[in-house]
């Protein structure tokens, strides 16, 4: 299967999987990117996945229920427009012939899920909107940073060849903040190197992987000293992974 960034927004992706014939979807913010490129590739909509509730990853849902040939499956504990197929963690869906994993990840959202294609031939794929970004992670607009810890960790046990398609072009912000944080980290400043080209050349960063993600990206590694001494430098409450979290994310949050 093709695997396909759509650029949308400002600095959204909507991530679009086809096999040549039929595509799902994943967060369509709006509905203009994925009609041109159903029209480009000349394929059908069979499926639609949806990983919270936030209006640039659901504002094309309705737009697109008139070409969808298939089902939305939803965040079981978030409200989307209907109808959809509520998802929880630890269901498996078939799309496209391909079975996916869901996975409840609440941080950035009270209820946020994400999709990890689980039966891949290739190297698996997962689906985080906006709970894992390249050197970064969403913000806590709902949920605690015991949630968000938790949910990261889960992600950072994927295997390490997993492609991470985040649903933001965030990289190069968040690989400026990572070096704040870390700024002996030569990983960091080699990632920071690649990503500037690709950015130069219009083309997306994504998908990492998780093996990248663990060397480069400070809110999968809490527990390294050099993170936690900055976070304890900024004011973090102690040493423990839940407030280095917090104060990462804090910092990252009045980070320019
Ligand atoms: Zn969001
Ligand atoms: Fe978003």
């Amino acid at each position: 299967m093709d695997l396909v960034a759509l650029p949308a927004f400002a600095d959204n992706y909507i991530w679009m999987l086809h096999d040549g014939a039929q595509a799902v979807v994943v967060d369509p913010g709006d509905a203009a990117p994925v009609l041109a490129a159903l029209d480009r590739l000349q394929l059908r909509l069979a499926a639609i996945l949806v990983t919270h509730h936030h209006p640039d990853h659901v504002g094309g849902l309705a737009a697109l229920r008139e070409r969808l040939e298939g089902p939305v499956h939803g965040p079981a504990r978030e409200v989307i427009a209907p109808p959809f197929e509520p998802r929880r963690g630890g269901e498996r869906i078939e799309v496209l012939g391909h079975r996916f994993e869901v996975l409840d990840v609440p941080g950035h959202t009270a209820g946020h899920i994400a999709y990890v294609q689980c039966d891949a031939e290739q190297a698996p794929l997962l689906f985080c909107g906006d709970t894992l970004f390249c050197a970064g992670c969403g913000r806590l607009f709902e949920g605690t940073p015991a949630q968000m810890l938790a949910s990261l960790d889960r992600l950072a046990a994927l295997p390490p060849d997993t492609r991470i398609c985040s649903a933001h072009e965030y990289t190069m912000s968040n690989l400026r903040f990572a070096a704040a944080v870390e700024p002996a980290n030569e990983a960091i400043a080699a990632h920071a190197g690649r990503c500037r080209a690709l950015r130069e050349a219009g083309q997306p960063t994504l998908p990492s992987t998780i093996a990248l993600e663990h060397r480069i990206n400070p809110f999968l590694r809490c527990r390294e000293p050099a993170v936690v001494a900055a976070a304890l430098a900024q004011g973090a409450d102690g040493a423990d992974p839940v407030a280095v979290l917090a104060a990462l994310r804090e910092w990252k949050n009045r980070f320019q």
